[in-house]
């Protein structure tokens, strides 16, 4: 079972229910649980566990080389390229790696055989466990604006081993490309938000992404539950999303985060929050 963890707002308590749930499921099944830090552009859920890391590896996009002495300028590249990441200006070719999403098409389309590809290294891979939790992440490298090839390296590494246990999968905060990525291979979506105008606002567009375009099942978590509103679970009970759980705003827990200490470990009195979210989210995959 593969359980996404997202937020279509940042700072919700993403990553505190992931870990959360990583734990729960390693203490209660003799299966590790894998969790998955996709968050590459920030990926602190490791910072929770105390992982050995025993491996590692550099990721990146195939970004295409031309051979001049092949190349007869012809410009296919460039008209075949959505993302302008190759132009051809005269006799001269120009890459924009930067840009390049190592689609591919450009070679293709060669009619001279004059493109090769290369790997532009922007992230890296690392796995590694705590003893009883399987956990990997990816990076992505400082200056590299493009997320995806990083997060698509991370699954396809890990989701197409063998699995015994759950896994949890930290997605980035937002609704874009890396969250899509991130959740696509998933079982179920569950939503993390707070009780607030901007909670709600960023829960109805991570909701559309989710559950309206993927179509995978999805459920909501409220955080810091007591502060804002009672506009979030409303639009739950008009949306027919389950929640799955109200964690209140207890000031507690944002003193061990502060200090790296998961929330289980600082307040064991939340296990059974997270073993009920873990219960019925595994009953709804079920159905
Ligand atoms: S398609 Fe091939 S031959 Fe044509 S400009 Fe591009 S690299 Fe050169
Ligand atoms: S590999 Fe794809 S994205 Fe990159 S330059 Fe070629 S056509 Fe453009």
């Amino acid at each position: 079972m593969v359980i996404a963890v997202a937020s279509g707002k940042g700072g919700t308590g993403k990553t505190t229910v992931a870990v959360s749930l990583a734990i729960a499921a390693a203490e209660h099944s003799p299966l590790k649980p894998l969790l998955l830090d996709c968050d590459v552009e920030e990926p602190n859920s490791g910072l929770f566990l105390d992982i050995d890391y025993t491996y590692g590896r550099d990721t990146g996009v195939l970004v295409p080389e031309v051979d001049l002495d092949k190349c007869t300028y012809c410009g296919r590249c460039a008209e075949v390229c959505v993302w302008n990441s190759i132009a051809v200006a005269g006799e001269k070719v120009l890459v924009f790696r930067d840009l390049c999403h190592g689609c591919g098409s450009c070679g293709l389309v060669c009619p001279e055989d004059a493109i090769s590809d290369f790997t532009h290294v922007t992230g890296r891979i690392e796995g590694g466990t705590d003893g009883s939790i399987n956990f990997a992440r990816g990076i992505l490298n400082v200056g590299q604006a493009m997320p995806v090839p990083v997060i698509t390296s991370l699954l396809n590494e890990y989701l197409t081993q063998s699995v015994d246990g759950t896994v949890i999968i930290d997605a980035s905060p937002g609704t874009s490309c890396p969250v899509v990525e991130a959740v696509s291979r998933s079982d179920y979506v569950i939503l993390v938000t707070e009780p607030t105008p901007f909670g709600l606002h960023d829960l109805k567009a991570a909701v559309d992404v989710v559950v309206s375009q993927l179509n995978i099942p999805a459920g909501v978590i409220i955080n810091r539950d007591g502060i804002g509103n009672n506009e979030v679970e409303k639009y739950c009970q008009t949306a027919n999303l389950p929640i799955l759980a109200k964690i209140p705003m207890d000031r507690r827990i944002a003193e061990f985060l502060s200090e790296g200490i998961p929330l289980l470990t600082g307040l064991p009195e939340y296990r059974e929050v997270f073993l009920d979210i873990l219960a019925a989210v595994r009953e709804e995959v079920m159905k």
